[in-house]
């Protein structure tokens, strides 16, 4: 199988890596059935960084039948949940030793910075693990009282084999916030990291099997979505399928799932979230959260604060403030010390924002800050402000995923703030279903229409209309006086078109669990 060995001689990293880069089934890296490889390229210039071996529709087979044997015969209900915890734990202090080379893999392919990395996905995909490793031994049933001389109790069980699609802009949190429920819960895995991003996932099934956990728990194929992905969507043997990317594929992996053998699905899907700034905030908390909301991870993000509402009375001193701190960031290689924004994950992303900001132009609205192509190499796009916009704009509408943002003034002086949070909350009303059967080309445009309802946050000092407003706007994580900060602890989901179920936190574990009812053995009425 390849390898990929690479020694890090940077300003903010040395260090050196090195792990196999095959497909991993049943804890060993093999080449991919076809005997493919896919090239893993490097953003900050376009460069060829390694080539893995690429797993098809054969593999997703192999690994499944791997994961079926260790599901019935080890893992599953053959582990006790303190068993579990123990190996999870063990997983998180590998994932400690090595947190650095983590981030600068992260960095690496992806692109994000070694410095937002190092502090913040990797500790927050630890925390993921650990926090699931908690849980282990706490997957309790419970015994529901139904008459005094009958025992009737409900049990959960995990429920097998377990399919994973993952997206690029999280690589390493992304796989943690998967893995974590699955593991904990007793389920034996097929994961497949996104093939812009493979790095982080397959270092990592080196700390699994270091970690000592059985082999075939967890399985990991680099592939793509169309032929990887599309085969575990539709597996009859896989009973459960947790997807994070796009609402397009979201959609096509519900169909293979409801055509197939009507798997249990989870999607965590895009958004186009509101940020609400009010006349009572604190200027300079809304200008940093708002900052953050919009430009971390170079706005790749699900949650990105995309569509900035102003109130009139505080909009121009907003736009002022929040325009210097955007002239403030340094884009550059992500190991350069002093870098905030490195590239975009791929070309194909790099052209898909550029071209929004073409189409924010030719719609009319006016470019306050940014909008130029960047001068120089990879995918790099400047961070970009849109003012003067209309609500039925291209820029306003769909997610652009990337460092664009359009800042909206509203003026809305009434005490429920009705227009505002219609806007925010503006969702097409068009026949959905009845257009979205008659022709994929109508469903590409379909999933182009405002239908999400992901993030939210209102910026006020006025509690009331905190809370109030906040109610009202239909999202799934709603901040007050901040932007972005997630949590293991807290659930993360979509409201409308942004998704299906919940991750993170308790909620999560109810996504890999089945549950069994013994109820009475009488029923209602003795035979
Ligand atoms: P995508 O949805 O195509 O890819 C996400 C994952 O799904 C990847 O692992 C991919 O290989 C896989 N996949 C692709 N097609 C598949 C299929 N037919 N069946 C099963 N799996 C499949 O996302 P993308 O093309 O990389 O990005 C496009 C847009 O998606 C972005 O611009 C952004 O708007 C959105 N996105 C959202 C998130 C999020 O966190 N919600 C993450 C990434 C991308």
């Amino acid at each position: 199988p390849t390898s990929f060995s690479y020694e890090f001689d940077t300003a903010v990293y040395k260090g050196k890596t090195s792990f196999p880069t095959g497909v991993f089934i049943n804890n060993e890296f093999v080449d991919g059935a076809d005997g493919g490889t896919i090239d893993v390229i490097n953003p900050t210039n376009g460069s060829l960084i390694t080539k893995v071996s690429e797993a098809t529709a054969k593999d997703v087979d192999l690994a499944v039948e791997a994961a079926q044997k260790t599901f019935d015969a080890v893992w599953g209900l053959n582990t006790p949940g303190k068993d579990r915890t123990d190996l999870m734990n063990k997983l998180a202090v590998a994932m400690e030793a090595c947190a650095d080379e983590l981030a600068a893999l992260d960095a690496l392919d992806n692109g994000k910075t070694f410095g937002w990395a190092k502090t913040m996905d990797v500790p927050l995909s630890i925390e993921l693990i650990k926090y699931y490793a908690g849980w282990a031994d706490k997957i309790h049933g419970k015994v529901v009282e139904t008459s005094e001389d009958k025992f009737t109790y409900v049990r959960q069980e995990p429920i097998g084999v377990v399919g994973q699609i993952i997206p690029w802009n999280y690589p390493l949190m992304m796989m943690c916030m998967k893995i974590g429920p699955a593991l904990a819960t007793g389920n034996c895995i097929i994961l497949k990291p996104s093939e812009f991003t493979p790095l982080s996932a397959l270092k990592m099934c080196t700390l699994v099997k270091e970690a000592g956990f059985p082999p075939g728990v967890l399985n990991v194929l680099v592939g793509y979505g169309k032929t990887v992905g599309a085969a575990i969507s539709s597996h009859k043997d896989i009973e459960k399928v947790a997807f994070t990317g796009s609402t397009v594929t979201g959609r096509s992996i519900m169909e293979a799932a409801a055509k197939s053998n009507l798997k249990n699905v989870t999607l965590e899907l895009g958004g186009k979230s509101p940020n609400i700034i009010f006349n009572d905030a604190d200027l300079q908390q809304a200008v940093d959260w708002s900052f953050f909301g919009i430009f971390w991870n170079h706005g790749q993000a699900c949650i990105a604060g995309s569509r900035i509402f102003v109130q009139s009375g505080i909009y121009d001193k907003f736009l002022e403030k929040f325009t210097e701190k955007t002239k403030t960031i340094k884009l550059g290689d992500p190991f350069a010390s002093g870098t905030y924004q490195g590239p975009q994950v791929s070309n194909i992303q790099h052209e898909r924002i550029l071209g929004y900001i073409k189409s924010g132009k030719e719609q009319g609205a006016t470019v306050h800050y940014g909008g130029e192509p960047y001068n120089g190499d990879g995918y790099f796009v400047n961070p970009t402000i849109f003012v003067d916009t209309k609500p039925e704009m291209k820029i306003v509408q769909e997610e652009i995923f990337g460092p664009v943002c359009c800042v909206i003034k509203f003026e809305d002086e009434a005490d429920d703030y009705t227009d505002v949070i219609k806007q925010a909350n503006d969702t097409s009303k068009m026949v959905l279903p009845l257009l979205y059967l008659s022709s994929k080309l109508i469903r590409g445009v379909l999933c182009g229409l405002l239908v999400y309802g992901l993030g939210a946050a209102v910026f006020t000092k006025n509690l009331d209309r905190a809370l109030k407003t906040a109610h009202k706007l239909k999202a799934g994580s709603l901040w007050v006086n901040a932007y972005s900060t997630v949590n293991a602890s807290m659930p993360f989901g979509g409201y409308k078109q942004s998704g299906i179920g919940r991750e993170y936190g308790e909620e999560a574990l109810h996504n890999y669990l089945n549950v069994k009812a013994k109820p009475p053995m009488d029923g209602l009425r003795d035979p």
